[in-house]
């Protein structure tokens, strides 16, 4: 498997080391120079100031000599300057100009420059009350100068040396941690931490540059776009260990499924891709997604409890399906919406008519907040019977849209999109209120206090302000509380159990009935009819619909249980009178279908119940 590659754009450590050493040599070297500098020119001048007292206090000693023109004593003054090694060099000359006495160091050559340093010559006039008899002359040796240049200049030699060393040493240590740093910043920037796997950024990097070969070599490349069915139930129900246990599961697993070529990313939550290249044709590709389906359909061991972790899957090919990777990204992902559509736990394969239905969809989403906006949904009832008596109890509110252009629309259809685009919520108030309003109106009409059951949507009940709506609409339509009974599913329930839990105990203190719909098709887990503060359940069409001649220990079996957890059954899709006969029997509470009443407008309603109650 190709692993998540490391940018290579620049690294800051590898600047970081060669400029500070340069930096640092270049200010040592200019420190080191200018303090050379300084020491030359302040021993020049303490050595001249020195030569020029000499030379004054000898023009004053030497006045008489010259005046009497005793060249030995002056010769023997001059030579007073043995003691003082520096002076080389003594000379006294007269008016003229000529040479009157000398002295000279013994053994000293001339004076010449010590290096680039010259030797320091000073002239004194020799005066004798205002008339200048001659000049004295002195030159110091500049050795000295060059000897303490020489040691200053090794001691900051030296300094300079352990300094590089020092800071050669602090920055490759320096450097090596920078480079440890970058290194494990780019693997998080590419690595997924809780599977190890590459993360989004380093698959779709890979994607690109998968994409881009295969054009070039004329190949094919497959996308699988992974997506765990039930991930949230887990979390909520086994907590957050548990989750990242099973991603790290199952990411095992797809490694296990897939060939070293491929490459798995965890790209989301619980969103998974696997990019397989080369393929050598389609069928590859969904010959690997059956695999993984039925790999992820084994249990798996969670923290000794078994979990199975189903997926849905979209899978898309490039060059067939799309040409560009952001178009086999968009593709695959259309196929996985229709995969989770037709009911999860399968592939989606990409097929252009797909593009047809999403843009359909998204043109129903439009009409739909246009429908909204004006009033153009409406809301039938279908009856529900008292078994024991078969007299009617109660109705469902079931929204109907009659599409300007498409006709009827089931809510099958644009109830998912209402979720989606996030008009669940008014939709939802608008049904809730005028079932209320209606079911209210036909009670204090007709004299017959029926209830209505009203279908609740995941998204509507994970509102914050869904509480307070019902409130202000059982207020505002004047029906009692008890009379309003609100459907969940299982899945609505299993999002987030806690929260859930705490919204319905909120619910029936307003003394509003809860009940579970489709019972049986969704996780029909036996622990939350105990968690649960529900007051029913409805048993979903596909148990009755076998009934009599098959099904019949199931159906018995789940009348019981929910009998013994004392809640209320309600049989939907009641179609034969064998079906209802058979639910009597078995002691069912109450029968809904097409037997008995199909949903119908309120006026219809209105006449039935007239009809009944005269
Ligand atoms: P559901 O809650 O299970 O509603 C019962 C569905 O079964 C209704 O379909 C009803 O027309 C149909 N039905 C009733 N009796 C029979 C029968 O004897 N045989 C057969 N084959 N079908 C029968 P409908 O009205 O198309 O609603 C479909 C689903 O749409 C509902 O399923 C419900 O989940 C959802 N829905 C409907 N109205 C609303 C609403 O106002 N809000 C929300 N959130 N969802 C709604
Ligand atoms: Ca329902
Ligand atoms: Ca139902």
């Amino acid at each position: 498997m190709t692993r998540p590659r490391t940018p290579r754009k620049f690294h800051l450590s590898k600047m970081l080391g060669t400029g500070q050493l340069t930096t640092a040599v270049a200010a040592l070297g200019v420190a080191g120079f200018i303090l050379l500098g300084y020491q030359f020119i302040s021993l020049r001048q303490t050595l001249t100031a020195d030569v020029t007292v000499h030379a004054a206090i000898m023009a004053d000693n030497i006045a008489a000599s010259l005046m009497f023109r005793d060249s030995e004593a002056a010769t023997e003054m001059l030579r007073s300057f043995r003691p003082a090694p520096f002076l080389q060099e003594a000379a006294v000359f007269d008016r003229g100009g000529k040479i009157f006495a000398w002295y000279r160091r013994d053994g000293a050559a001339a004076p010449r420059s010590q290096f680039w340093i010259e030797p320091v010559a000073v002239t004194r006039p020799v005066v004798y009350r205002g008339t200048e008899l001659g000049q004295v002359r002195l030159v110091a040796d500049t050795s000295g100068i060059r000897d303490s240049l020489w040691r200053y200049g090794t001691l900051l030699g030296l300094a300079f040396l352990g300094a590089l060393v020092t800071s050669g040493l602090v920055s490759r240590k320096m450097r090596s941690r920078m480079a440890r740093a970058e290194r494990e910043l780019a693997y998080l920037a590419y690595t997924d931490p809780v599977t190890d796997l590459p993360n989004r950024r380093a698959g779709h990097e890979a994607l690109d540059t998968m994409i881009e070969r295969a054009r070039i070599k004329g190949e094919k490349v497959g996308l699988l776009l992974i997506d765990l069915d039930n991930f949230k139930v887990v979390n909520d129900t086994a907590g957050h260990d548990a989750g990242d246990h099973l991603l790290r599961l199952v990411a095992g697993l797809l490694r296990d499924q897939t060939r070293e070529t491929d490459l798995v990313a965890r790209i989301g939550g619980d969103e998974f891709v696997v990019i397989a290249g080369p393929l050598h044709g389609s069928d590859e590709l969904h010959v690997l997604a059956e695999r993984i389906i039925a790999a992820l359909q084994q249990p798996l061991q969670l923290d000794g409890l078994e979990f199975v972790a189903t997926a849905s899957i979209g899978s898309a090919v490039f060059p067939d399906d799309a040409d560009s990777a952001p178009e086999l990204v968009s593709n695959a992902d259309t196929a996985l919406y229709d995969a989770k559509d037709a009911g999860r736990n399968r592939l989606g394969q990409f097929r252009r008519e797909m593009i047809v239905a999403a843009q359909r969809r998204a043109q129903l989403e439009r009409d739909l907040r246009r429908a909204l906006e004006h009033g153009a949904l409406d809301v039938f009832y279908q009856p529900q019977f008292d078994c024991p008596s078969r007299t009617l109890v109660g109705v469902e509110a079931l929204v109907r849209w009659k599409h300007p252009e498409h006709g009827y629309i089931g809510p099958d259809e644009f109830i998912p999109i209402a979720e989606q685009s996030g008009l669940i919520g008014e939709l939802g108030r608008f049904v809730l209120e005028r079932a209320c309003v209606d079911i209210h109106a036909l009670g204090e009409y007709t004299g017959l206090p029926l209830t209505v059951a009203v279908n609740v949507s995941a998204r509507q009940f994970r509102e914050d302000e869904f509480l307070q709506v019902v409130q202000d609409i059982l207020a505002r339509s004047g029906l009692p509380a008890e009379r309003l009974e609100l459907e969940l599913t299982e899945s609505v329930l299993m999002d987030d159990v806690t929260r859930a839990v705490d919204f319905m105990h909120a619910i029936r203190r307003l003394g509003v009935r809860m009940s579970i719909d489709d019972f049986g098709t969704g996780y029909s887990s036996l622990s939350y009819l105990q968690s649960f503060p529900i007051d029913q359940l409805k048993l979903d069409r596909s148990f009755v619909r076998p009934l009599p001649a098959g099904g019949a220990t199931l159906a018995s079996a789940v009348i019981a249980l929910a009998h013994g957890f004392n809640l209320a059954v309600v049989a939907e899709g009641v179609e034969t009178p064998e079906q209802l006969a058979w639910l009597q029997a078995a002691g069912c509470d109450v029968a809904q279908g097409y037997l008995l009443g199909r949903p119908m407008p309120i006026d219809a309603l209105r006449e039935q119940v007239a009809a009944v109650v005269v």
